[in-house]
C-alpha cells in the first residue's frame, strides 16, 4: 500500500537559489541522479509537473497578453547538456504545458554553410523571442565553446574571445527586457550509456541516435571542461547558469519548469488593461441582432 504522505518540495525561489551557480561552483560535485529541492519519487515528480504545468500555462499567457499591449518583456530558456540529457523531453513536457503562439522554438545543430559566413551570434539573434513570448533554445551559442571548443574547429584565441562577446551579448538581452534561463542538464555516462543502448534497442528509436554520438562520449571529460568554463566565465547576475541534475526524467523536467515559474512569478505579468470602456461595447454588442 503506497502512503499517501505528500513529497516534500522547495517553492521556486528556494529551488532557483539551490541549482544557482554561484562563485566556486564545481561541477564534478554534482550527482546526476539526486533530486535536490524534491523530496519525493516518480509519481510525485509527474503529479507536481502536472500542477506546474497549468500555473505556467496562465503566466505564459499573461505575458503573451503584455506583449500584445505594449509590453516589451520576454524570457529565453536556453538548454545545453550532452546527448540524451533530456533537452527534447523539456521541450515537449515542460514548455508543450503552454500555447505554442507565445512559444519561440529554436533547435541549433552544426552550423549551416550560410550561417558560417556570420558571426557565430548571427543565427542566435534570429531566433531570439518578441515581445510576450518564451523563447527556447534546445542548444545554443554556448555549442560554439563547448563542442567547438573540444574538437578545435577554430582557433583557440577565437573561441577564448566567445566567452566575453556572450557574455556582452546576453547583457545587452537582459537591459532590453529579456530574463534569460539557462540550464545544464546534468547527466552521468552510465545513464547515458544506458539511454544509447535503450535507442539502438528499438527502430522507432534509431532517428534519434547519430553515430557521432559516441565520439562524443569518448571526450566526456573534454565536454566537463568546458562546461566548466562555461559556467566559471559566463554565469553573471543578469544571466546566471542553472545546473540540474538529469539521470532521473521527472526531475528535471519538474526542475526546470520550477525555474521557469519562478522568473514568471518575478515578473508577474498583469492582464492589460480594456482600451475601450467595457459597459459602452457590451451595450452596443446588446444592441446587435442576431
Ligand atoms: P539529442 O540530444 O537527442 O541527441 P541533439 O541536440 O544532439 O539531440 P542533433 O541534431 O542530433 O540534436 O545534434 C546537434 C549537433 O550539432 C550536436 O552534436 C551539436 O554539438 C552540434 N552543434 C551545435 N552547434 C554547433 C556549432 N556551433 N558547431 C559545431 N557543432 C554544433
Ligand atoms: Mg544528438
Amino acid at each position: 500500500v503506497a502512503t499517501k504522505q505528500k513529497a516534500r518540495v522547495d517553492p521556486p525561489g528556494v529551488l532557483a537559489d539551490r541549482l544557482r551557480v554561484g562563485p566556486g561552483f564545481r561541477l564534478v560535485d554534482v550527482e546526476p541522479r539526486s533530486t535536490p529541492g524534491f523530496d519525493g519519487g516518480n509519481a510525485d515528480g509527474q503529479a507536481a509537473l502536472a500542477r506546474g504545468g497549468k500555473r505556467l500555462s496562465e503566466f505564459q499567457e499573461r505575458l503573451f497578453a503584455e506583449g500584445r499591449s505594449g509590453g516589451h518583456r520576454s524570457v529565453l530558456l536556453i538548454v545545453q547538456g550532452m546527448d540524451t540529457s533530456g533537452k527534447g523531453g523539456i521541450v515537449r513536457h515542460v514548455v508543450g504545458a503552454v500555447d505554442p503562439q507565445g512559444v519561440r522554438h529554436q533547435a541549433f545543430g552544426a552550423p549551416t554553410e550560410e550561417e558560417l559566413q556570420h558571426d557565430f551570434l548571427w543565427r542566435v539573434r534570429r531566433a531570439l523571442p518578441r515581445a510576450g513570448q518564451i523563447g527556447v533554445f534546445d542548444r545554443s551559442h554556448y555549442e560554439d565553446v563547448v563542442v567547438v571548443r573540444v574538437n578545435e574547429l577554430v582557433p583557440r584565441s577565437t573561441w577564448q574571445e566567445r566567452y566575453a562577446q556572450i557574455n556582452g551579448f546576453e547583457q545587452s538581452l537582459a537591459d532590453d527586457g529579456t530574463t534569460l534561463i539557462k540550464v545544464l542538464l546534468q547527466i552521468s555516462p552510465a545513464e547515458q550509456r544506458e539511454r544509447l543502448a535503450s535507442r539502438l534497442a528499438r527502430p522507432e528509436k534509431h532517428w534519434k541516435y547519430d553515430p557521432s554520438d559516441v565520439e562524443a562520449r569518448l571526450r566526456w571529460d573534454d565536454y566537463q571542461e568546458a562546461y566548466q568554463a562555461v559556467l566559471d566565465r559566463c554565469s553573471t547576475p543578469d544571466a546566471p547558469w542553472y545546473v540540474v541534475p538529469a539521470d532521473r526524467k521527472w526531475y528535471v523536467r519538474w526542475a526546470v519548469q520550477q525555474l521557469l515559474l519562478d522568473v514568471l512569478e518575478g515578473l508577474d505579468p498583469q492582464w492589460p488593461k480594456a482600451s475601450f470602456d467595457v459597459a459602452v461595447e457590451k451595450a452596443r454588442l446588446a444592441a446587435t441582432p442576431g
